[in-house]
């Protein structure tokens, strides 16, 4: 993939941005985008920063930490989130490199990421990730168990979350998804939505998304993952 490929992709995607802001009678401002750079290179990550980009996301903590301290050095105001699934063990890591970390979804993680905020303290954005289509393959905490993890997040853990996430499931409609992670942040009192990628984050503006995650449609189709 060429510069202009990528370039264009981006411009794209904001311009479609301001457009569903628009339709959805929203600021533009009041949505995130977090260009997801997973798989591909430094080189192809370049372009993408110089025509403006500032916020990207990850889903390796490996892959993360690889690449990114270079070109963060390089580039004024280089915000990372971690979107994919987090082990407690990399939480140190993670606590050091990310700025928003999207996939808070279980006990020993909440426990290990609270030691770690306190330890280096830093204070990233979190996000509870909702398993809005209960898939057992997914992670991410159960609609019905979300209230009570956000109140243990809150008093056994002394976490500070500042909003949800979900991944529809690939073969269903995903506004239904959007609209009941948008209920569980609202009745928990929870500003940000991460909720949105390539094939609908039109919607998800629509259903409120403050950070939608859009990866394939900036960066051109990945081989896997
Ligand atoms: C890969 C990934 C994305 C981006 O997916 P695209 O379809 O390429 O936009 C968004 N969110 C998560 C959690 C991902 O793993």
């Amino acid at each position: 993939m060429n510069s202009e490929t990528t370039n264009s992709g981006l411009a794209a995607v904001r311009a479609e941005i301001a457009r569903a802001c628009r339709e959805a009678g929203r600021e533009p401002s009041a949505v995130t985008l977090v260009a997801v750079s997973k798989t591909f290179p430094a080189e192809a990550i370049e372009p993408v920063i110089a025509a403006g980009q500032r916020v990207f996301g990850e889903n390796r903590v490996q892959e993360a930490a690889g690449k990114w301290p270079v070109l963060a050095a390089n580039h004024v105001g280089i915000e990372l989130h971690m979107i994919g699934p987090l082990q407690s063990n990399k939480a140190k890591e993670a606590v050091a490199l990310f700025h928003a970390i999207h996939s808070v979804d279980r006990p020993s993680l909440c426990e290990a990421l609270a030691k770690e905020i306190s330890r280096q303290g830093r204070q990233p954005l979190l996000f509870v990730e909702i398993n809005t289509g209960a898939e057992a393959q997914k992670a991410g905490v159960l609609p019905q168990d979300a209230d009570g993890f956000l109140a243990r997040c809150r008093d056994s853990y002394g976490l500070t979350i500042g909003g949800l996430m979900c991944i529809p499931p690939a073969d269903e409609a995903p506004s239904p998804h959007f609209a009941l992670t948008a209920k569980i942040a609202a009745r928990n009192g929870l500003m940000q939505l991460s909720m949105g990628m390539s094939a609908d984050y039109v919607a998800a503006i629509a259903m409120g998304a403050t950070h939608v995650r859009i990866g394939s449609a900036i960066f051109g189709a990945r081989d896997h993952r």
